[in-house]
Protein backbone atom coordinates (compact mmCIF):
# COMPACT_ATOMS: atom_id res chain seq x y z
CA UNK A 1 0.00 0.00 0.00
CA UNK A 2 1.20 3.21 -0.69
CA UNK A 3 1.82 6.58 1.18
CA UNK A 4 -1.16 8.02 0.04
CA UNK A 5 -3.36 5.01 0.20
CA UNK A 6 -2.49 3.91 3.91
CA UNK A 7 -3.99 6.12 7.23
CA UNK A 8 -1.54 7.85 9.05
CA UNK A 9 -2.82 6.12 12.06
CA UNK A 10 -2.64 3.20 10.90
CA UNK A 11 -0.46 1.49 14.14
CA UNK A 12 -3.41 3.30 16.29
CA UNK A 13 -5.87 1.20 14.22
CA UNK A 14 -3.54 -2.37 14.13
CA UNK A 15 -3.68 -1.55 17.79
CA UNK A 16 -7.29 -1.25 18.21
CA UNK A 17 -8.13 -4.14 16.49
CA UNK A 18 -6.08 -7.08 15.41
CA UNK A 19 -4.55 -9.58 18.12
CA UNK A 20 -1.19 -10.88 16.86
CA UNK A 21 0.59 -14.42 16.74
CA UNK A 22 2.71 -15.12 19.66
CA UNK A 23 2.44 -11.82 20.66
CA UNK A 24 2.41 -10.05 23.66
CA UNK A 25 -0.49 -7.38 22.97
CA UNK A 26 0.26 -4.69 25.63
CA UNK A 27 3.92 -5.03 25.15
CA UNK A 28 3.16 -4.45 21.68
CA UNK A 29 0.50 -1.53 21.45
CA UNK A 30 2.81 0.25 24.07
CA UNK A 31 6.00 0.06 21.75
CA UNK A 32 4.04 0.56 18.72
CA UNK A 33 4.48 -1.95 15.41
CA UNK A 34 6.69 -2.02 12.70
CA UNK A 35 4.60 -1.52 9.21
CA UNK A 36 6.48 -3.41 6.44
CA UNK A 37 5.45 -2.18 3.29
CA UNK A 38 7.35 -3.64 0.31
CA UNK A 39 10.12 -6.11 -0.63
CA UNK A 40 11.99 -6.59 -3.15
CA UNK A 41 14.92 -9.68 -3.81
CA UNK A 42 16.23 -10.34 0.05
CA UNK A 43 15.35 -7.09 1.43
CA UNK A 44 11.87 -5.21 2.89
CA UNK A 45 11.42 -1.41 3.60
CA UNK A 46 9.21 -0.76 6.43
CA UNK A 47 6.80 2.45 6.31
CA UNK A 48 9.67 4.86 7.29
CA UNK A 49 11.61 3.90 4.19
CA UNK A 50 13.66 1.75 6.22
CA UNK A 51 15.58 -0.92 4.34
CA UNK A 52 16.29 -4.10 6.47
CA UNK A 53 18.58 -7.28 4.89
CA UNK A 54 15.66 -10.03 5.78
CA UNK A 55 18.01 -12.73 7.00
CA UNK A 56 14.61 -14.84 7.99
CA UNK A 57 12.97 -14.72 4.34
CA UNK A 58 10.08 -13.88 6.04
CA UNK A 59 8.98 -16.75 8.30
CA UNK A 60 11.65 -19.08 6.76
CA UNK A 61 9.46 -19.17 3.64
CA UNK A 62 10.28 -16.88 0.92
CA UNK A 63 12.53 -18.80 -0.79
CA UNK A 64 12.65 -17.21 -3.87
CA UNK A 65 12.75 -13.92 -2.22
CA UNK A 66 10.25 -10.75 -2.40
CA UNK A 67 9.03 -8.69 -5.66
CA UNK A 68 8.65 -11.55 -8.66
CA UNK A 69 6.07 -10.77 -11.10
CA UNK A 70 5.86 -13.58 -12.20
CA UNK A 71 3.66 -14.85 -9.39
CA UNK A 72 1.70 -12.27 -9.27
CA UNK A 73 1.07 -12.43 -12.78
CA UNK A 74 -0.09 -16.13 -12.58
CA UNK A 75 -2.01 -15.34 -9.66
CA UNK A 76 -3.72 -12.68 -11.61
CA UNK A 77 -4.26 -14.94 -14.53
CA UNK A 78 -5.60 -17.57 -12.57
CA UNK A 79 -7.69 -15.40 -10.58
CA UNK A 80 -9.21 -14.08 -13.75
CA UNK A 81 -10.02 -17.27 -15.07
CA UNK A 82 -11.22 -19.50 -12.09
CA UNK A 83 -10.93 -17.88 -8.84
CA UNK A 84 -11.63 -20.84 -6.88
CA UNK A 85 -13.40 -24.25 -6.62
CA UNK A 86 -12.99 -27.29 -4.47
CA UNK A 87 -11.50 -30.38 -5.10
CA UNK A 88 -14.42 -32.35 -2.70
CA UNK A 89 -17.02 -33.73 -4.97
CA UNK A 90 -15.43 -35.88 -7.45
CA UNK A 91 -13.74 -32.24 -9.29
CA UNK A 92 -10.08 -30.71 -9.71
CA UNK A 93 -8.69 -27.76 -11.32
CA UNK A 94 -5.44 -27.40 -13.33
CA UNK A 95 -3.38 -25.91 -11.04
CA UNK A 96 -4.18 -28.32 -7.96
CA UNK A 97 -3.36 -31.48 -10.35
CA UNK A 98 -0.45 -29.86 -12.01
CA UNK A 99 0.95 -29.03 -8.37
CA UNK A 100 0.30 -32.23 -7.37
CA UNK A 101 2.90 -34.22 -9.58
CA UNK A 102 5.24 -31.46 -9.54
CA UNK A 103 5.74 -31.39 -6.12
CA UNK A 104 5.67 -35.92 -6.53
CA UNK A 105 8.35 -35.28 -8.80
CA UNK A 106 10.89 -34.12 -6.72
CA UNK A 107 9.78 -36.05 -3.63
CA UNK A 108 11.66 -39.27 -4.65
CA UNK A 109 10.35 -42.70 -6.45
CA UNK A 110 8.11 -43.74 -3.53
CA UNK A 111 6.07 -40.40 -3.42
CA UNK A 112 3.51 -39.95 -5.87
CA UNK A 113 0.24 -38.16 -3.95
CA UNK A 114 0.09 -35.40 -1.88
CA UNK A 115 -3.03 -34.25 0.37
CA UNK A 116 -3.52 -29.95 0.23
CA UNK A 117 -3.86 -28.18 3.05
CA UNK A 118 -3.17 -24.47 3.73
CA UNK A 119 -0.64 -24.42 6.42
CA UNK A 120 1.80 -26.15 8.03
CA UNK A 121 -0.05 -26.90 10.72
CA UNK A 122 -2.93 -28.22 8.77
CA UNK A 123 -0.56 -30.62 7.43
CA UNK A 124 0.39 -31.79 10.68
CA UNK A 125 -3.25 -31.69 11.84
CA UNK A 126 -4.02 -33.98 8.77
CA UNK A 127 -1.73 -36.62 8.80
CA UNK A 128 -2.34 -37.11 12.21
CA UNK A 129 -5.78 -38.48 11.77
CA UNK A 130 -4.36 -40.36 8.53
CA UNK A 131 -1.92 -42.55 10.10
CA UNK A 132 -4.37 -44.03 12.82
CA UNK A 133 -6.94 -44.34 9.60
CA UNK A 134 -3.99 -45.82 8.03
CA UNK A 135 -3.32 -48.24 10.65
CA UNK A 136 -7.13 -49.27 11.59
CA UNK A 137 -6.86 -50.00 7.60
CA UNK A 138 -4.15 -51.99 7.52
CA UNK A 139 -5.79 -54.60 11.03
CA UNK A 140 -3.83 -52.15 13.42
CA UNK A 141 -6.20 -50.05 15.46
CA UNK A 142 -4.21 -50.07 18.29
CA UNK A 143 -1.38 -48.48 16.73
CA UNK A 144 -2.22 -44.98 17.78
CA UNK A 145 0.04 -43.18 19.35
CA UNK A 146 2.35 -40.27 18.08
CA UNK A 147 6.16 -39.84 19.38
CA UNK A 148 7.51 -36.30 18.89
CA UNK A 149 10.41 -34.16 20.57
CA UNK A 150 10.77 -31.57 23.11
CA UNK A 151 11.19 -28.81 22.39
CA UNK A 152 9.94 -28.99 18.37
CA UNK A 153 7.94 -26.76 16.48
CA UNK A 154 4.65 -28.53 14.38
CA UNK A 155 2.33 -25.53 14.12
CA UNK A 156 -0.56 -24.20 16.38
CA UNK A 157 -3.18 -26.50 15.64
CA UNK A 158 -4.36 -29.36 18.41
CA UNK A 159 -2.87 -31.36 17.05
CA UNK A 160 0.39 -30.13 16.03
CA UNK A 161 0.93 -27.86 19.14
CA UNK A 162 0.62 -31.27 20.94
CA UNK A 163 3.10 -32.84 19.09
CA UNK A 164 5.55 -29.64 19.25
CA UNK A 165 7.29 -30.05 22.41
CA UNK A 166 7.15 -26.28 23.26
CA UNK A 167 5.98 -26.25 27.32
CA UNK A 168 4.38 -22.52 26.98
CA UNK A 169 2.16 -23.85 24.35
CA UNK A 170 1.14 -26.59 26.14
CA UNK A 171 0.22 -24.60 28.81
CA UNK A 172 -2.77 -23.01 27.01
CA UNK A 173 -5.47 -25.11 26.12
CA UNK A 174 -4.73 -28.36 28.45
CA UNK A 175 -2.12 -29.76 25.55
CA UNK A 176 -1.08 -31.79 24.73
CA UNK A 177 -3.96 -34.11 24.00
CA UNK A 178 -3.84 -37.98 24.81
CA UNK A 179 -1.86 -39.81 22.27
CA UNK A 180 1.47 -37.66 21.83
CA UNK A 181 4.22 -38.28 23.78
CA UNK A 182 7.36 -36.65 23.84
CA UNK A 183 11.71 -37.74 23.86
CA UNK A 184 14.15 -35.50 24.07
CA UNK A 185 15.60 -33.49 20.96
CA UNK A 186 19.39 -33.87 19.42
CA UNK A 187 20.39 -30.35 21.35
CA UNK A 188 24.35 -31.40 21.80
CA UNK A 189 25.39 -28.01 23.01
CA UNK A 190 22.81 -27.58 25.50
CA UNK A 191 22.32 -31.15 26.81
CA UNK A 192 25.47 -33.29 25.73
CA UNK A 193 26.99 -33.17 28.68
CA UNK A 194 30.44 -34.89 28.38
CA UNK A 195 29.08 -37.32 25.54
CA UNK A 196 30.88 -36.20 21.77
CA UNK A 197 28.13 -34.79 19.57
CA UNK A 198 27.87 -38.84 17.84
CA UNK A 199 27.91 -40.47 21.26
CA UNK A 200 24.95 -38.07 22.31
CA UNK A 201 23.09 -38.48 18.61
CA UNK A 202 23.08 -42.21 19.45
CA UNK A 203 22.04 -41.90 22.51
CA UNK A 204 18.60 -39.29 22.18
CA UNK A 205 17.79 -41.56 18.96
CA UNK A 206 17.85 -44.54 21.08
CA UNK A 207 15.62 -42.67 23.29
CA UNK A 208 12.94 -43.53 20.55
CA UNK A 209 13.55 -47.45 21.10
CA UNK A 210 12.79 -47.43 24.60
CA UNK A 211 10.02 -45.15 24.40
CA UNK A 212 7.94 -47.96 21.96
CA UNK A 213 9.46 -50.73 24.18
CA UNK A 214 7.80 -48.50 27.20
CA UNK A 215 4.33 -47.82 25.09
CA UNK A 216 4.66 -50.97 23.07
CA UNK A 217 4.98 -51.23 19.48
CA UNK A 218 1.51 -52.53 18.78
CA UNK A 219 0.26 -48.97 20.22
CA UNK A 220 2.80 -46.59 18.19
CA UNK A 221 1.89 -44.93 15.21
CA UNK A 222 4.24 -42.60 14.20
CA UNK A 223 7.82 -40.65 15.07
CA UNK A 224 7.76 -37.33 13.84
CA UNK A 225 10.47 -34.90 13.58
CA UNK A 226 11.79 -31.88 11.32
CA UNK A 227 15.24 -32.58 9.95
CA UNK A 228 16.61 -30.03 11.63
CA UNK A 229 14.57 -28.17 14.15
CA UNK A 230 13.63 -24.83 13.01
CA UNK A 231 11.48 -22.21 15.96
CA UNK A 232 13.44 -24.79 18.82
CA UNK A 233 16.52 -23.01 17.29
CA UNK A 234 17.62 -24.65 14.46
CA UNK A 235 19.18 -27.23 16.42
CA UNK A 236 21.70 -29.40 13.75
CA UNK A 237 21.23 -33.13 15.17
CA UNK A 238 25.16 -34.83 15.01
CA UNK A 239 25.73 -36.96 12.08
CA UNK A 240 24.63 -40.09 14.10
CA UNK A 241 20.81 -39.07 14.64
CA UNK A 242 19.18 -39.30 11.88
CA UNK A 243 20.33 -42.93 10.68
CA UNK A 244 19.63 -44.44 13.85
CA UNK A 245 15.96 -43.16 13.86
CA UNK A 246 15.65 -44.51 10.23
CA UNK A 247 16.60 -47.37 11.37
CA UNK A 248 14.64 -47.83 14.29
CA UNK A 249 11.41 -46.83 12.55
CA UNK A 250 11.69 -49.33 10.32
CA UNK A 251 12.45 -52.07 12.65
CA UNK A 252 9.73 -51.10 14.89
CA UNK A 253 7.41 -50.85 11.73
CA UNK A 254 6.19 -47.35 12.75
CA UNK A 255 5.94 -44.42 9.98
CA UNK A 256 8.25 -41.92 10.09
CA UNK A 257 7.60 -38.65 9.54
CA UNK A 258 9.44 -35.69 8.20
CA UNK A 259 8.11 -32.34 9.15
CA UNK A 260 10.13 -30.96 6.15
CA UNK A 261 7.90 -27.07 6.22
CA UNK A 262 10.78 -25.56 7.01
CA UNK A 263 13.57 -27.82 5.13
CA UNK A 264 11.51 -28.27 1.85
CA UNK A 265 11.99 -27.00 -1.45
CA UNK A 266 15.71 -25.92 -1.09
CA UNK A 267 16.99 -24.54 2.27
CA UNK A 268 19.19 -27.86 3.01
CA UNK A 269 20.73 -27.62 -0.88
CA UNK A 270 18.26 -30.54 -1.36
CA UNK A 271 14.60 -30.67 -2.39
CA UNK A 272 13.45 -31.98 0.92
CA UNK A 273 15.72 -32.14 4.34
CA UNK A 274 15.73 -36.13 4.49
CA UNK A 275 17.83 -36.42 1.24
CA UNK A 276 19.94 -34.37 2.88
CA UNK A 277 20.18 -36.61 5.78
CA UNK A 278 19.52 -39.83 3.54
CA UNK A 279 16.76 -41.30 4.99
CA UNK A 280 13.08 -42.38 3.76
CA UNK A 281 10.46 -40.65 5.00
CA UNK A 282 6.60 -42.35 4.69
CA UNK A 283 4.61 -39.16 5.10
CA UNK A 284 6.19 -35.39 4.82
CA UNK A 285 4.23 -32.42 5.58
CA UNK A 286 5.00 -29.90 3.73
CA UNK A 287 3.97 -25.83 3.13
CA UNK A 288 5.77 -22.28 3.37
CA UNK A 289 8.56 -22.62 0.41
CA UNK A 290 5.33 -24.17 -1.64
CA UNK A 291 4.79 -20.93 -2.51
CA UNK A 292 7.57 -19.04 -1.15
CA UNK A 293 4.89 -18.02 1.19
CA UNK A 294 3.62 -15.52 -1.62
CA UNK A 295 -0.46 -17.56 -0.68
CA UNK A 296 -1.12 -19.71 1.77
CA UNK A 297 -0.75 -23.26 0.79
CA UNK A 298 0.59 -26.52 2.87
CA UNK A 299 0.04 -30.37 1.83
CA UNK A 300 0.91 -33.97 3.07
CA UNK A 301 2.88 -36.43 0.75
CA UNK A 302 2.28 -39.86 1.59
CA UNK A 303 4.36 -42.89 -0.04
CA UNK A 304 3.08 -45.43 -2.11
CA UNK A 305 2.64 -47.83 0.89
CA UNK A 306 0.07 -45.58 2.70
CA UNK A 307 -1.46 -43.96 -0.44
CA UNK A 308 -2.54 -47.82 -1.81
CA UNK A 309 -4.29 -48.69 1.20
CA UNK A 310 -6.01 -45.22 1.09
CA UNK A 311 -7.07 -45.48 -2.22
CA UNK A 312 -7.54 -49.56 -2.13
CA UNK A 313 -9.11 -50.32 1.57
CA UNK A 314 -10.16 -46.84 3.32
CA UNK A 315 -12.32 -45.55 0.70
CA UNK A 316 -13.25 -42.48 1.83
CA UNK A 317 -11.12 -40.22 4.01
CA UNK A 318 -13.43 -37.85 5.85
CA UNK A 319 -11.15 -34.72 5.90
CA UNK A 320 -10.62 -31.83 4.20
CA UNK A 321 -10.80 -28.20 3.74
CA UNK A 322 -12.54 -25.55 1.53
CA UNK A 323 -9.42 -24.40 0.23
CA UNK A 324 -7.83 -27.64 0.13
CA UNK A 325 -5.88 -26.98 -3.34
CA UNK A 326 -7.22 -24.18 -4.15
CA UNK A 327 -6.85 -22.97 -7.71
CA UNK A 328 -4.70 -19.52 -6.91
CA UNK A 329 -2.49 -20.66 -4.07
CA UNK A 330 -1.72 -23.85 -6.72
CA UNK A 331 -1.07 -21.24 -8.81
CA UNK A 332 1.41 -18.77 -7.14
CA UNK A 333 3.01 -22.56 -6.22
CA UNK A 334 3.41 -24.03 -9.51
CA UNK A 335 5.01 -20.71 -10.76
CA UNK A 336 7.13 -20.33 -8.03
CA UNK A 337 8.41 -24.20 -7.97
CA UNK A 338 9.20 -23.50 -12.20
CA UNK A 339 11.36 -20.45 -11.00
CA UNK A 340 13.19 -22.37 -8.90
CA UNK A 341 13.91 -25.49 -11.51
CA UNK A 342 14.02 -22.99 -14.00
CA UNK A 343 16.82 -20.56 -11.03
CA UNK A 344 18.81 -23.83 -10.41
CA UNK A 345 17.90 -22.91 -6.77
CA UNK A 346 18.02 -25.78 -5.26
CA UNK A 347 21.85 -26.53 -6.46
CA UNK A 348 22.81 -23.11 -5.85
CA UNK A 349 22.08 -23.56 -2.10
CA UNK A 350 24.42 -27.22 -2.16
CA UNK A 351 27.00 -25.91 -4.15
CA UNK A 352 27.42 -21.90 -4.10
CA UNK A 353 25.78 -19.91 -1.56
CA UNK A 354 25.28 -22.80 0.97
CA UNK A 355 29.28 -23.34 1.03
CA UNK A 356 29.54 -19.57 0.67
CA UNK A 357 27.08 -19.00 3.90
CA UNK A 358 28.77 -21.66 5.85
CA UNK A 359 32.13 -19.87 5.33
CA UNK A 360 31.13 -16.27 6.48
CA UNK A 361 28.52 -17.15 9.40
CA UNK A 362 30.77 -19.83 10.29
CA UNK A 363 33.49 -17.19 10.83
CA UNK A 364 31.63 -15.89 14.01
CA UNK A 365 32.61 -18.72 16.08
CA UNK A 366 35.23 -16.80 16.77
CA UNK A 367 33.60 -14.52 18.82
CA UNK A 368 33.72 -14.14 22.87
CA UNK A 369 30.03 -14.38 23.12
CA UNK A 370 29.39 -16.86 20.16
CA UNK A 371 29.71 -20.71 21.38
CA UNK A 372 29.10 -22.20 18.09
CA UNK A 373 28.27 -20.66 14.58
CA UNK A 374 26.71 -23.45 12.37
CA UNK A 375 24.48 -24.25 9.35
CA UNK A 376 23.17 -26.43 6.70
CA UNK A 377 22.04 -25.17 3.52
CA UNK A 378 20.66 -21.92 4.46
CA UNK A 379 19.76 -22.41 7.90
CA UNK A 380 22.45 -21.06 10.50
CA UNK A 381 22.65 -20.46 14.34
CA UNK A 382 24.60 -19.06 16.52
CA UNK A 383 24.74 -20.28 19.98
CA UNK A 384 25.41 -17.24 22.33
CA UNK A 385 27.67 -18.35 25.39
CA UNK A 386 28.54 -16.47 28.22
CA UNK A 387 32.00 -18.65 28.63
CA UNK A 388 32.49 -20.68 25.03
CA UNK A 389 34.88 -23.06 27.06
CA UNK A 390 32.77 -24.38 29.35
CA UNK A 391 29.42 -24.06 27.49
CA UNK A 392 27.90 -21.82 30.16
CA UNK A 393 25.47 -20.08 28.94
CA UNK A 394 23.65 -16.74 30.18
CA UNK A 395 21.56 -16.83 33.44
CA UNK A 396 19.42 -14.39 31.29
CA UNK A 397 19.05 -16.38 28.03
CA UNK A 398 16.35 -14.43 26.32
CA UNK A 399 17.72 -11.28 27.31
CA UNK A 400 21.08 -11.98 25.41
CA UNK A 401 19.22 -13.26 22.16
CA UNK A 402 16.75 -10.62 22.12
CA UNK A 403 19.62 -7.73 22.48
CA UNK A 404 21.44 -9.29 19.71
CA UNK A 405 18.07 -9.37 17.58
CA UNK A 406 17.16 -5.78 18.83
CA UNK A 407 20.68 -4.66 17.92
CA UNK A 408 21.00 -6.05 14.11
CA UNK A 409 17.45 -5.17 13.56
CA UNK A 410 18.42 -0.93 14.44
CA UNK A 411 21.16 -2.05 11.85
CA UNK A 412 18.84 -3.22 9.16
CA UNK A 413 19.49 -6.69 9.22
CA UNK A 414 16.59 -9.36 10.24
CA UNK A 415 17.16 -11.92 12.45
CA UNK A 416 15.73 -14.18 14.91
CA UNK A 417 16.03 -15.44 18.52
CA UNK A 418 15.21 -18.03 20.04
CA UNK A 419 16.09 -17.90 23.62
CA UNK A 420 20.04 -17.85 23.35
CA UNK A 421 20.02 -19.07 19.91
CA UNK A 422 20.53 -16.75 16.84
CA UNK A 423 18.40 -18.18 13.90
CA UNK A 424 19.25 -17.14 9.89
CA UNK A 425 17.49 -18.25 7.35
CA UNK A 426 17.33 -15.88 4.29
CA UNK A 427 15.84 -16.45 0.89
CA UNK A 428 17.49 -18.98 -1.35
CA UNK A 429 18.59 -15.82 -3.91
CA UNK A 430 20.54 -13.97 -1.44
CA UNK A 431 24.10 -13.02 -3.24
CA UNK A 432 27.28 -13.19 -1.90
CA UNK A 433 27.60 -9.26 -0.94
CA UNK A 434 24.32 -9.74 1.08
CA UNK A 435 25.62 -12.18 3.21
CA UNK A 436 28.75 -10.95 3.87
CA UNK A 437 26.46 -7.46 4.87
CA UNK A 438 24.30 -10.06 7.32
CA UNK A 439 27.48 -11.44 9.00
CA UNK A 440 29.12 -8.05 9.38
CA UNK A 441 26.26 -6.45 10.90
CA UNK A 442 25.62 -9.89 13.06
CA UNK A 443 29.45 -9.09 14.43
CA UNK A 444 28.38 -5.59 15.01
CA UNK A 445 25.22 -6.84 16.62
CA UNK A 446 27.65 -9.11 19.05
CA UNK A 447 30.28 -6.56 19.89
CA UNK A 448 27.59 -4.20 20.80
CA UNK A 449 25.90 -6.60 22.98
CA UNK A 450 29.08 -7.85 24.34
CA UNK A 451 30.69 -5.03 24.99
CA UNK A 452 27.04 -3.93 27.40
CA UNK A 453 26.98 -7.24 29.16
CA UNK A 454 30.87 -6.72 30.63
CA UNK A 455 30.11 -3.01 31.45
N1 LIG B 1 6.00 -27.34 11.09
C1 LIG B 1 7.14 -26.65 11.15
C2 LIG B 1 8.43 -27.40 11.16
C3 LIG B 1 7.13 -25.26 11.18
O1 LIG B 1 8.27 -24.58 11.27
C4 LIG B 1 5.89 -24.58 11.13
C5 LIG B 1 5.80 -23.07 11.11
N2 LIG B 1 6.87 -22.36 11.54
C6 LIG B 1 4.73 -25.35 11.08
C7 LIG B 1 4.82 -26.71 11.04
C8 LIG B 1 3.39 -24.69 11.05
O2 LIG B 1 3.17 -24.09 9.84
P1 LIG B 1 2.06 -22.94 9.67
O3 LIG B 1 2.53 -21.77 10.49
O4 LIG B 1 2.01 -22.70 8.20
O5 LIG B 1 0.78 -23.49 10.19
Amino acid sequence: MSDTSRPSNLAAVDAAHHIHPFTDMKKLNAEGTRIIERGEGSHIFDATGKKYLDGFAGLWCVNIGYGRTEIAEAVARQMNELPYYNTFFGTTTTPAALLAEKVCAHAGAHFNHVFFTNSGSEANDTWFRMARVYWGAVGKPTKKIVIARRNAYHGSTVAGASMGGMKYMHEQGDLPISGVVHINQPYWYAEGGDLSPEEFGLKVARELEEKIDELGEENVAAFVAEPIQGAGGVIIPPATYWPEIARICKARNILLVADEVICGFGRLGEWFGYQYYGVEPDVVPVAKGLSSGYLPIGGVLISDRIADVFINEVGEFNHGFTYSGHPVCAAAALENLRIIEEERLVGRVRDDIGPYFAKAWGSLADHDMVGEAVSVGLMGALQLAADKKTRRRFAKPDAAGTAVRNHALANGLVLRATSDRMLASPPLIITHEEVDTMVRIARQALDAVWQERRA
